[in-house]
């Protein structure tokens, strides 16, 4: 299945730059290793940007060629392969070998913080069980998602695996997770979520900790 949400393109130029924050690389990275259109696209970007670096005269280069020098530095993703817990292997690298270690958080929710943070949030690999409503809350700052597995709607569609969400404080949302299998999701979020109701004020409880 081909991810339907993708990343904007500057995740992508900051990722061949190398200049982006680690979460929303991994993130990026992680989303192209389910993505052809996206693999494709970051090959593009790399061509028109190592082209642009090579027509430039060598003393109008300032400031971009400390933004393009690392351009051979890094590695693109690739299709995904075989993995020790059937995640992309940009992510794998983060779980290591071991039987997942998931810690309990709610009924029906458990998490993996992935030991580095986003601004002040942990970044977190979260389980949500088939069937299960989150309830509504809002973002201070952005909330970036990655589908790993299994899915759900909230109020800006609907996410499946391989498909990146990004929800800001315009709208409070909750996700309806889909029935069948549970959703299991990378979440890089620059705040603590803001709850909006009694059930997410307890659920922000234990799931900030
Ligand atoms: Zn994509």
């Amino acid at each position: 299945m081909i991810p339907s949400h993708h990343p904007p393109d500057e995740w992508l130029l900051a990722h061949i730059a190398g200049t982006q924050s680690e979460g929303v690389d991994l993130l990026t990275a992680s989303h192209a290793s389910y993505c052809p259109q996206c693999r494709d696209r970051l090959a593009d970007l790399q061509d028109v940007a190592g082209q642009y670096l090579s027509q430039m005269p060598e003393q109008n280069v300032s400031g971009l060629d400390a933004l393009l020098a690392n351009l051979p530095a890094q590695e693109q993703p690739q299709a995904p392969r075989p993995s020790r817990h059937g995640f992309p292997a940009p992510l794998e690298r983060y779980l290591g070998d071991g039987d997942l270690e998931w810690t309990y958080v709610a009924p029906g929710v458990k998490k993996i913080s992935l030991g580095f943070s986003q601004s002040e949030m942990p970044v977190r690999v979260i389980h949500l069980a088939a069937g299960m409503t989150v309830p509504t809350h809002n973002h201070p700052g952005l909330e970036r998602t990655l589908v790993l597995s299994g899915g759900y709607d909230d109020e800006s569609g609907t996410f499946e695996r391989g498909d990146i969400a990004v929800a800001d404080g315009s709208q409070p949302h909750h996700q309806r997770i889909h029935k069948g299998a549970p959703c299991i999701s990378l979440v890089v979020a620059d705040h603590p979520i803001t709850p909006v109701g009694i059930k997410s004020t307890v659920l922000s409880w234990f799931f900030e900790s």
